[in-house]
Order: structure tokens, then sequence, then C-alpha cells
């Protein structure tokens, strides 16, 4: 079995206790990572804390270096991104996009310019705006896209100045600590810090004196206890959290060119991604024939171990949420919903459920009410818009949401009325750097992406130069607002 380290002020580090991480499409242990002890993270704290004065300076070299780790990631694309399949479960296609995707996010935040804003430019003074790191930052991450997850943590917070230590899910920790091992020749000592182990090594890190932001991507629960625990020495907080993304279909979509263009941003990753649609709204009349046309995609979609060639959707990442997705389907269904397609788990070792579409879900229900995070739909019936819309935003979820129609300008007057960080017409799950990522209510902090990142791992610092004499020198008054 293979054994990964942890990557500490640049060396690799072992510790007494190892986690073991599962296959999710096997059931079968394949790999060994050390579990970060309270030592060792004392040491990581530390040493990224020394990395951070000369690495907050200097651009051009955290440019070079951004870079090269872009180089490394594609170099190793295919090795990382079989590992992100054996430990995640995700098809291999995906798991090496999502390797060459965080390549190209190191060299989008390389090349990003960070504006000095001027405010003020006259005889008076020159006053500007400018961003300074923050300093350490603990990186906390979730299972379900381990490199794009923390990619969109390190990329940002290095060209914003800063320094990382970076835990992954106990779940997926592999990819993780073999990042480590890439990038640990290339990134100066102390700089990235790769640190595994269970919920605990997360909670010392938001608890830790050193990092002074916490960048969590994970639920809801842990998001409220990690930042109540930063708000003890008032640590930036940067909170991705979970969501319930409505999708509501109007009375004039097509049913079948609805159902093929909204099926994978419901299904991508077994429906492990935060933004997934979660909640599909249909006007009553269309009901049979939007479900019909979302079963038929769901039965022709190849499921199995993500390194098989041709699977499209893998298993889910890990007993405990297997075991959910279950319950929470078998609960709507002794509720009354009926499974147009799917409803059981699939025979074998691994964690594998029928992709599932579920119609006739009584109000009230989990499946409807909590973020399901697998391959299973509920397809609710509405009469009027203002009602649908009502329902969407009747919920502490505020991610994102989807309005589709053959008139796109009414679809988006009721997608502006959702409250969610994002609304898209007739599409859903796309981001981009132009654009904040944010979660509204409970489901996040912060927001992400393009500049909304820098800000977070930044605070603004206001240049103040006079170029006059003072009120009290010209005026002999202090000025009024003293
Ligand atoms: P989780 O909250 O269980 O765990 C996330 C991370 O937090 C793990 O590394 C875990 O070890 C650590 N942790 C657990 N307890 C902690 C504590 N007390 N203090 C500090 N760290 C602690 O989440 P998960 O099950 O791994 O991930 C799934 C969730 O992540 C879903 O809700 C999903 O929607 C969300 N998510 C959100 C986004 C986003 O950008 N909004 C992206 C991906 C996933």
């Amino acid at each position: 079995m293979t054994q990964y380290t942890m990557t500490i002020d640049g060396q690799p580090a072992s510790s007494p206790g190892t986690l073991k991480v599962i296959n999710p499409a096997t059931g079968e242990v394949f790999a060994e990572v050390p579990d970060c002890t309270r030592e060792q993270l004392d040491v990581a704290m530390e040493s990224a804390q020394r990395a951070f004065n000369g690495w907050k300076d200097d651009y051009e070299k955290r440019r070079a270096v951004m870079y090269a780790c872009a180089d490394a990631l594609e170099a190793n694309a295919e090795e990382l991104g079989r590992l992100a399949t054996m430990e995640q479960g995700m098809p291999l296609p995906a798991g090496i996009g999502s390797v060459m995707g965080a390549a190209r996010n190191f060299r989008w935040y390389a090349d990003l310019d960070i504006p000095r804003v001027t405010v003020q430019d006259d005889d008076a003074a020159l006053i500007e705006i400018v961003r300074r790191p923050i300093g350490v930052i603990a990186a906390i991450k979730p299972w379900n896209v381990p490199i794009g997850m923390a990619v969109n943590t390190i990329a940002p917070a290095f060209r914003a100045g800063c320094t990382v230590v970076l835990k992954p899910s106990p779940y997926t920790p592999v990819v993780t600590a073999r990042l480590g091992e890439v990038l640990r020749d290339i990134v100066p000592a102390g700089v990235l810090t790769v640190v595994t182990g269970g919920n605990g090594v997360g909670q010392w890190m938001t608890e830790h004196p050193i990092p002074r932001g916490i960048s969590f991507t994970g639920s809801i629960a842990t998001g409220k206890r990690v930042n109540v625990a930063a708000a003890a020495d008032l640590k930036r907080v940067l909170l991705e959290l979970g969501g319930n993304d409505a999708a509501i279909v109007l009375d004039d979509a097509d049913p079948a060119d609805v159902a093929e263009k909204l099926f994978w941003p419901a299904f991508r990753n077994s429906g492990q991604i935060c933004m997934a649609v979660k909640r599909v709204f249909v006007p009553e009349e269309m009901e049979q024939l939007v479900v019909a046309a979302l079963a038929a995609k769901a039965r022709s979609v190849k499921v199995g171990n993500g390194l098989d060639e041709g699977t499209e959707l893998g298993p889910i990442n890990n007993k405990p949420q297997f075991d959910r997705v279950k319950d929470l389907v078998a609960e709507a269904i002794e509720q009354g919903a009926v499974a147009a397609v799917g409803g059981h788990s699939i025979e074998g070792d691994g964690y594998f459920f029928e992709p599932t579409i579920l119609t006739g879900v009584a109000e009230d229900t989990r499946i409807v009410d909590e973020e399901q995070f697998g391959p299973a739909l509920p397809v609710l019936t509405y009469r009027t818009v203002p009602e649908a819309i009502e329902r969407a935003n009747a919920t502490n979820y505020g991610l994102g949401a989807s309005v589709w129609s053959a008139d796109p300008l009414r679809a988006a007057e009721v997608a502006e009325k959702l409250e969610a960080g994002t609304v898209w017409v007739n599409t859903h799950m796309q981001l981009t750097h132009d654009a904040p990522f944010t979660g509204m209510k409970h489901s996040g902090l912060g927001s992400e992406m393009g500049l909304w990142s820098i800000y977070a791992y930044t605070d603004p610092q206001t240049v103040y130069r006079s170029r006059s004499q003072t009120v009290r020198e010209r005026t002999g008054e202090a000025p009024e607002a003293w």
C-alpha cells in the first residue's frame, strides 16, 4: 500500500499514526497518509509564518513560482488525476480535468493585476488604497473535488502574498498530499504546507494563534464551528458552504431541451458539487414530460468505477454519505414519492447508487429541505411562478439557482427574485473569474473567484500622502470631524 507524506517546512513528514484511505469504487483501502500531531502542526504553522516575510514582498518571485506550479501540475496530471479518481470516485477524465483546471488557475492568478486605487490626487493629498496580504492562511477542504478546492485557495492566496497551511478531507487526502510532494522543490519551504488528519486537525488549525485567515470549504454545520473558533482572535474567514440549488422551469420551456441541459448540472460528480441542481420546480402540466426526459437521460448514463473507460458517473465518495443518500431517498419514498428511475443502491463493494429522479415528493421531505449531495433529484410541481419563487427561497441555503425558459428576459426577471449568490438563465454551474461566487444566507461568508478571492486574503491599506499643510496649520482650527 502506498504511503504518502505531509509537507512541513519544505520537508517530508510522517506521523506515528496514519489514516487509511478507501477507494469508494471498491470499498478497499489503497493508501495511507499521516495523522498530523499537534506538535507537527505547531512546527508547520511556525514555518509558514517565517516564510511569509520573504514571500509577501516579492511578486515577481511569486509569479515565477506559480507558473512553475502550473507546469508541475500539467506534467503530473495523469498521476494526480488517477489518484483523485481512486480516492474520490470521479471518472478519470474529470480527475485529470480537475488537475488541468488547477494549473490554469495558478497561471490566471499569477498574471492577475491587483489594482492600486487612487481615490484622491490633488494639491491637498494623494490617497491610494493598496491590498496587504493578511499572513498565514489555514485552508480546510472537503472531499468532493480535492485538487480544485485546494488550488481555489492556494492560487489567489499566493498571488496576494500569503502562505498556506492546507488540510484536505480525511476521505480524500491522497491527491493533496501528493500535490505537496510534487510542489515541494518548487515552492519555497513553509510557503505551502500540507498536513493530513481528521476533523480534530482542522479544529486545531482554526484555534491556532498563527493563521490570520481561514479559507474553509465544506458543510454549513462545520462552517459555523469554524466561524466561532475564528472569532476568538478575529481571524478573517472565507466560508464556502453547502447549497440546495433550485432550478425553476417556466411553462414556455422545451421539456426535452431543459432535461438535456439540466441533467449534468444535477448529476455531475454524482451530485457531489456544492452548486449542483438539487431541487427542480416544474409547472404541474409539464411534470410528466420533464420527468420522462430526465429519467431517460438517467437510464442512459454509464455508472461504474471511474478508472473504467466510458464511466460517466462514479460512486458516492464515502460510507456515511452513501448511507445518507440511501436514507434520504428511502424516506422520501416512504412519504409517498415515486422513483421514476433509480431509487436504490447498486449491489457490490463500492458505494454506488442508481441515478434517481423522484416525483410526487411531499412537502417537508428531507431530500427537499436538506442538501442531498448525491445522485438523486426531486422534481416538484408548482401552480404559479410567485409560488415557485417563494418555495425556492424558503430555505437557509443561498448558493445558486437557475430559471429555464424560451424567453430569457422573462427568466431573468424571475431569476433576480431568487435568493442565491449566483443565478443563471438557461444554464447552471457556470463560473467565471469576472464575477464573484458567493453563498447568500447560510451558504457562505465572503466571495471567491477573481479579485474577490484576493480581497479575502488581503486587508485594504489606505496610504495617505499629504501635499499641503495640515488643517490646523492652514486654519488654526481642528477639523470639524474631530
Ligand atoms: P465537512 O464540513 O464535513 O468537512 C470539510 C473539512 O472540514 C474537512 O477537511 C474536515 O476534516 C474539516 N473539519 C471537520 N470538522 C472541523 C472543525 N470542527 N473545525 C475545522 N475543520 C473541521 O464537509 P464535507 O462533507 O467534506 O464536504 C461537503 C460539503 O462541502 C457540502 O455541504 C458541499 O456543499 C460543501 N462544498 C461547498 C463548496 C462551495 O464552494 N460553496 C464547494 C465544495 C463543497
